[in-house]
């Protein structure tokens, strides 16, 4: 930002579903001098945060952390596990299962991309379509998304884990939570995942750099043999290094500070608490859209997220042009449409670490931005999400009281 700009009194709302705001704590951790990689303390810090970030994936196996980008654990995900040409199984929730799915492509895998119309989560039912067709298991891997941060659409992963069991398909479930975990309920081990894809610029509160990949004992088992070809995310050198607490070349020191402090700032709130808080900003924001009377990209109850809202621009008006406007008036930075749905929706993120108030805020800003842009709508959703939320503070032994 150039210093000729006017100054803007107060916080920047950063209302788009990741990077998400950072803790002052967390701040205040990744503020240190840079430290000795090869050394005890940094030896120290290592094997603390490598075993308690276990606790956030809700697994007892082995996390690889990695300094790069969400993107570059996909890569990590299906070069491990899988052997040149392999067929994988993947589903067309929006922008980034459409990312994901033209990666494996890339890496000269061939997927099988259930298409959609970017409006609903996985459908298990079209899995299982799928792998029951595939009695000669051609099938290596499904690959979903958790939540589709294009258009705030979350899926039901048990609900996958099962129809793969029920048909008895051996293929392994690699899953994307980029934007889901520390925000939406995750649970690597009990869900059976094979390798969970994280990344920590979402709900784990963190500066983007860092990329994770939890991993079962099967995928650990498939990556013993697997072709593909592999050099910066091999898993075995790190998971070789990491036993001793250090890293096969320089991890991203100053954010591991970060993460350490961000793991310990979430079980302090308690996992469930987050969760519930993520699910009442959803419930809050998408009462509001309707009461304006626009619509969620995301069509069925079922796919809702706790995360993020993407609503649609009446036709005929153009979401950046909103954004925009509401940027320059309110200082506040509202998601894009990506791809398919560019300009006809904008995001906003109710993620990370936030409160009740701040949702709110953002929910004006918004309304605001629709009267000052001429968009037809109806006035006091602001209103609904207040009474959405304290309604959902109402403990029921208040309720009987009065
Ligand atoms: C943000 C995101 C990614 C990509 O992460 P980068 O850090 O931008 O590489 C992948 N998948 C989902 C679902 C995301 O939300």
């Amino acid at each position: 930002m150039s210093n000729t700009e006017p100054r803007k009194a107060g916080r920047h709302f950063l209302q788009i579903p990741g990077p998400t705001p950072v803790p002052d704590r967390v701040l205040r951790a990744m503020h240190s001098q840079i430290l000795d990689h090869r050394g005890p303390t940094f030896q120290k810090l290592a094997l603390r945060v490598l075993e308690k970030v276990k606790t956030i994936f809700k697994t007892t196996s082995h996390v690889v952390i990695f300094p790069a980008s969400g993107t570059g654990a996909w890569e990590a995900a299906l070069v491990n596990t899988l052997n040149p040409g392999d067929k994988v199984l993947m589903y067309e929730t929006g922008q980034f299962a459409t990312l994901w799915n033209a990666m494996a492509k890339r890496l000269g895998l061939v997927t099988d991309f259930i298409p959609s119309d970017w409006r609903t989560g996985v459908d298990p039912q079209k899995i299982e379509e799928k792998l029951r067709e595939d009695k000669g298991h051609a099938i290596k891997a499904v690959c979903i998304v958790h939540h589709e941060t294009s258009g705030g659409l979350l899926t039901d992963v048990a609900a996958i884990r099962k129809v793969i069991d029920e048909v008895g398909h051996p293929a392994l479930l690699l899953v994307d939570t980029v934007s889901g975990l520390g925000s939406a309920d995750l649970r690597h081990d009990e869900w059976g995942i094979d390798v969970t894809v994280a990344g920590s610029q979402k709900g784990l509160m963190l500066p983007p750099g860092l990329a994770f990949t939890a991993i079962s004992a099967k995928a650990l088992k498939a990556s013993e043999s697997a072709k593909q070809p592999k050099g910066y995310w091999a898993w075995d050198d790190m998971i070789n290094a990491n036993k001793s607490g250090f890293f096969p070349y320089t991890p991203a020191t100053g954010l591991l500070y970060g993460l350490d402090v961000a793991v310990d700032l979430m079980h302090e709130e308690g996992l469930d608490n987050i969760f519930a808080r993520h699910n009442r900003w959803g419930v809050a924001t998408r009462a509001c859209v309707k009461h304006w009377g626009l619509e969620n990209l995301s069509r069925e109850e079922r796919y809702h997220s706790p995360v993020m809202t993407a609503v649609l621009m009446p036709e005929g008006k153009g979401a950046d042009a909103f954004r925009k406007l509401v940027l320059e008036t309110f200082d506040m930075s509202l998601g894009a449409g990506l791809n398919k749905v560019a300009d006809k929706v904008f995001r906003i993120g109710h993620l990370g670490d936030s409160n009740d108030l701040t949702i709110l805020g953002a929910l004006s800003g918004v309304e605001m931005g629709l009267e000052l842009a001429g968009i037809k709508h109806n006035k006091g959703g602001v209103q609904v999400a207040m009474a959405s939320i304290a309604a959902a503070h109402q403990r029921p032994v208040r309720a009987a009281a009065e």
